[in-house]
């Protein structure tokens, strides 16, 4: 589709970097991708029509991150210029992120320089992303030198927390300024890096050259630079994941100790498998090579972040040799991984904001990660890293934890996605009655809800990975970025199956009424049941984290050490007066400890007596009499015999011999 943005904004017609409306088909480089770009330049005193423009000269950015053992990385960066004012800006709204949070918190150390003299240098009083310099007159480049400094992983998202003693991630974002007036995909630049001598280093940024520790990367577009991070590190192993002949797709592992790359036969076999599956499922793709980028560090914030040609994906040290941080982190590699068809290349038009500054919208957020988030289901079934029955209980659990929502009365599905910018940095206390980022959840519910619908429709004749083979076919192994708005998406699945799907997804999307939509999992074959039956998927999410998820019993969710993180208004924790950040201290006399508070909730089925749960609270201790005789309450999916087993069809190897 065709996409117009209007013009940016201008610091002055004297300026290098000339006012500019864009209209063109897809924000992406034409240099790498070939598509068509149309550009329309206006100056101060005529208006000059033209299929090609002028282009600066690319921007050189230096990275030094010998010292980054000490939590600090120096760039410098030179712009070509003209005599003038002339604003730059820090990338402040991540495509990955969809909010406003490039860490510019820790950027230190910024000078500015016209032929080695010093210049000075403003930030913007209202937008903090915004540095404003004067350039000299017969000037024609200045250099910006800066500092970016690491810092540790903390409870909350920070994106500085990307490196430690011995290995790191450079997100180009961090060490970054670019001239305000310029499409993203319109700058060019040429990246060095310098990374401490005898570390390794992986990416999918071309490689133009290297000399031991110092590597010159290919000409790129800012826009596809900031979509390629470098992962580097003393200990680094790479496992290859493609057939022959194929594009290259790797792991990449890094950790901060060697023992910790060693990646178990049986997972890589499933990252195989995964690479075959998406290729059946998709039938396309639109990267040059692949890289996992996997981080098994404790000292970095955990993160998955998509990108094209790559994602960030770090998890705690052990979550390979853990069995149960392993099953957590099985959709890690396939949502991720979906993310290069459905996010990087089909992007919602909100989302798909010409440069890094403009603020993006979050509406279709449902569809960017959350048909992302149930691909990825799909595709962990489909590759053996969760088996068919971790699967369903996995499903369970979402089905249950968003059945359990007390804010579905007041925030809408679709608010969480337009909120998504503020829900993101959102802590885990009071998560129902607020909600947080349910659009990623939520959806998976809906999405199969769609994919069984698809298959009643059509006799079973269609599904959703027919919609996968039709929205994301085109652009054949490039990196580029097609737009579609909400029609498109709705016609799309008419050219599956006709219905009338915009009134499927605002029904469901715009509802305040209570209960989440079940509807996928009955048209599946399934229902929702409790029981005192152990859930595989529950069990290993409580083991991993040493919290106690008793969401469907008690309402309750509570940390290792007896912090509440949620307790849902209306079920009988909340009820007997317990709220978030209260740390309960004792559970019927008996010290606290998560185990000891599931006991007790067993027991409540067969106890006369009511549960007494005791809590400290800002230095006030209390007893809660707790009413509840319900017993383990543990969500299950159970098959009604009388439907069609779409669910199963659905989470089934599609790769040809490949069925598990
Ligand atoms: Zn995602």
């Amino acid at each position: 589709m065709l996409q117009t943005w209007q013009g940016l904004a201008v610091d002055s017609a004297s300026n290098f970097y000339l006012k500019q409306n864009l209209s063109r088909e897809v924000p992406v480089s034409g240099k790498r991708a070939g598509s068509l770009i149309v550009v329309v330049l206006l100056c101060s005193c005529v208006g000059i029509a033209s299929d090609t423009k002028a282009s600066p000269n690319p921007i050189k950015i230096t990275v030094d991150a010998s010292q980054v053992s000490q939590r600090i990385l120096h760039a410098t960066l030179v712009f070509p210029v003209q005599p003038g004012p002339l604003t730059l800006y820090y990338p402040k709204w991540m495509p990955a992120d969809h909010s406003p949070d490039g860490p510019i918190w820790n950027l230190a150390g910024l000078k500015f320089f016209a032929e080695s003299k010093e210049i000075p240098w403003q930030q913007d009083d209202v937008d903090m992303y915004a540095f404003h310099v004067v350039v000299p007159d017969k000037v024609t480049s200045i250099k910006a030198s800066l500092d970016f400094l690491i810092s540790a992983p903390g409870p909350t998202i920070d994106f500085s927390a990307s490196g430690a003693a011995n290995l790191f991630i450079l997100m180009w974002n961090q060490v970054c300024l670019y001239p305000k007036g310029w499409a993203a995909a319109d700058l060019v630049f040429e990246p060095r890096l310098t990374i401490p001598p005898g570390w390794k280093f992986s990416t999918s940024l071309p490689i133009k050259q290297q000399a031991d520790n110092s590597i010159t990367f290919s000409d790129v577009p800012l826009d596809l630079l900031l979509d390629a991070p470098v992962q580097s590190g003393e200990f680094m192993k790479v496992y290859p994941l493609n057939a022959p002949g194929e594009a290259v797709q790797e792991l990449d592992v890094m950790s901060d100790e060697p023992w910790a790359l060693e990646i178990p036969e049986d997972l890589v076999g499933h990252y195989k498998q995964l690479v075959k599956e998406a290729a059946v499922l998709y039938q396309s793709h639109h990267f040059r090579d692949y890289h996992f980028l996997l981080t098994l560090s404790d000292n970095v914030m955990g993160l998955g972040q998509e990108h094209h040609e790559s994602s960030d994906d770090r998890v705690k040290q052990h979550s390979i040799v853990d069995p149960a941080a392993r099953m957590q982190m099985a959709s890690l590699f396939p949502h991720e991984y979906s993310h290069s068809w459905n996010g990087q290349y089909r992007r919602p038009e909100g989302l798909a904001t010409p440069d890094f500054q403009q603020p993006m919208k979050g509406e279709l957020l449902w569809v960017y990660e959350g048909l992302t988030d149930y691909l990825g289901t799909v595709l962990s079934a489909r590759s053996g890293l969760l088996t068919p029955e971790q699967s369903l209980d996995h499903l369970a659990i979402a089905a249950s934890s968003l059945d359990h929502r007390y804010g579905r009365q007041w925030r809408s599905l679709q608010n969480t996605a337009n909120a998504a910018q503020i829900l993101y940095f959102s802590v885990p206390e009071w998560r129902s009655y607020r909600r947080g980022t349910d659009f990623y959840t939520e959806s998976i519910l809906i999405w199969l809800e769609v994919d069984t619908k698809i298959r009643q429709l059509t006799d079973d004749h269609k599904s959703m990975d027919d919609f996968c083979k039709v929205f994301y076919a085109g652009d054949e192994g490039k990196p580029v970025i097609k737009t579609y708005n909400f029609d498109d998406l709705v016609a799309t699945l008419n050219g599956i199956a006709p219905y009338d799907w915009a009134q499927f997804f605002h029904t469901r999307l715009d509802s305040t009424a209570p209960g989440a939509p079940l509807g996928g999992i009955n048209g599946g074959g399934w229902r929702l049941v409790y029981n005192d039956a152990a859930n595989e998927f529950l069990d290993s999410q409580d083991s991993a984290s040493g919290s106690g998820d008793l969401t469907s019993s008690l309402g309750l969710e509570i940390k290792q050490d007896g912090v509440v993180a949620d307790a849902i208004p209306g079920m009988p924790a909340f009820e007997s007066g317990i709220s978030p950040y209260m740390k309960v201290t004792s559970v019927n006399g008996e010290k606290f400890s998560v185990d000891a508070l599931k006991r007790a909730v067993h027991a409540s089925a067969t106890e006369k007596d009511d549960m007494i749960i005791e809590t400290e609270n800002a230095g006030r201790v209390r007893a809660h009499r707790v009413r509840y005789h319900g017993g383990s309450r543990v969500p299950h999916l159970e098959r009604v015999s009388n439907v069609p087993d779409y669910l199963n069809e659905i989470l089934k190897s599609k790769v040809p011999g490949g069925d598990k």
